[in-house]
């Protein structure tokens, strides 16, 4: 198919790829830095963070996101990192998204640290809903896991996040072999005591450290099995399961569910509805994509809204059948999952 001159893409008001599939979720980066020190993210040190000028300005971020929604078909904005809480601009951010017309549904995935302070304002300005990340109930194995010693600070977060209606909250899981790989059932026990949506996510070939081995990770058959130990799951929706990557389940016959997201083992690419901008103004058509396109260069060269969006159709128009995890050839991209944006 020729790519520049396809009538479908240049006429169109949506981000359409040449599979068909149309994004309408938008993940915005808002930062590569973080607080914390996961060890399937980041090495002990951090990373080389990007230099402050390289950071889309809350200007420019809002700009892009108000011509994805308004001319590009997005209704979902999620802000991510890095660690998002710690963007100084972000509610003032959320403020102006939610502003848009037509409004676009909008959440944060956040490891929680600093929301207990931030709830109420970013209810305030008109934020959905969060997906808090925490990955054990055990104060020393987030020390471990983490490099830091803030479980008590995440756990305070989540609690403002239920309190200020920043609802469902749902919380993200990686388990990780010999460290918390046994705490499935524990912390969906936990998560239907306190009324969070937890979500198991398989680790995927994203550390900087490039430490992932398939053979080592827990994979969602590993979280079923030890889940099933102690609760009854029965399949919901699965198949309306759509461009929604969690499968889920009812526990123990609901109203409770869990989610898996079996990135890895069982692929959700040819559903995908995502698009994705990073902290300094690349669209990504996928985690895994090892080409990026820049909008932050057509931004300051002063490009209007129509040029960047063409871009940005174009990018989308070359996003590829699937994230080759499974194809001998695969080879992890550059960046690491902090600087994509999770
Ligand atoms: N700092 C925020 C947080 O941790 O929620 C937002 C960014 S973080 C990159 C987004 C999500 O990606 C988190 O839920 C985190 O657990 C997950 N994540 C990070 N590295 C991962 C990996 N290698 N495999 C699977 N999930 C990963
Ligand atoms: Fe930070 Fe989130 Fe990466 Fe953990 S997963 S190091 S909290 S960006």
């Amino acid at each position: 198919m020729s790519g520049n001159s396809d009538p479908a893409r240049e006429g169109a008001h949506v981000l359409i790829d040449t599979y068909g599939r149309v994004a309408t979720d938008l993940r915005v980066s808002l930062t590569d830095r973080c607080n914390l020190r996961c060890t399937y993210c980041m090495p002990e040190e951090g990373l080389q963070w990007l230099a402050k000028p390289d950071l889309l300005t809350d200007d420019e971020i809002v700009r892009l996101i108000g011509m994805a929604v308004t001319t590009l078909g997005i209704t979902e904005v999620r802000f991510t990192g890095g660690e998002p809480l710690l963007r100084p601009g972000l509610v003032g951010i959320v403020e102006r998204v939610a502003a848009l017309e037509p409004r676009p549904q909008m959440s944060l995935t956040t490891n929680g640290i600093g929301l207990k302070r931030t709830a109420t304002a970013l209810k305030a300005a008109g934020l959905n809903r969060v997906n808090v990340s925490l990955d054990t109930l055990r104060p020393d194995v987030f020390k471990t896991l983490t490099r830091r010693d803030r479980h008590h600070d995440v756990l305070e977060g989540l609690e403002a996040a239920r309190e200020a209606g920043l609802t469902p909250v749902k919380v993200n899981s990686v388990l990780m072999p010999g460290l918390n790989d046994d705490e499935a059932p524990d912390l969906l026990a936990w998560a239907v005591e306190h009324d969070y949506e937890l979500r198991f996510i398989e680790q995927m070939p994203l550390d900087a450290q490039h430490g992932w081995k398939r053979d080592g990770m827990v994979t969602a058959g590993d979280i079923l099995t030890s889940l099933r130990t102690r609760f009854d799951l029965s399949p919901e929706g699965q198949d309306e399961r759509g461009s929604a990557p969690a499968e889920r389940w009812l526990v123990d016959g609901g109203p409770h569910r869990v989610g898996v997201i079996a990135s890895v083992t069982r692929p959700f690419c040819s559903a995908c509805d995502r698009t994705r901008l990073t902290a300094d103004g690349q669209v990504r058509t996928c985690l895994f994509a090892r080409e990026e396109t820049d909008l932050r260069a057509a931004l300051r060269s002063g490009a209007p809204d129509e040029e960047i969006a063409r871009l940005w159709r174009l990018a989308m128009w070359g996003k590829k059948a699937g994230a080759g995890l499974d194809d001998p050839s695969f080879v992890q991209p550059d960046r690491p999952m902090s600087a994509i944006g999770g």
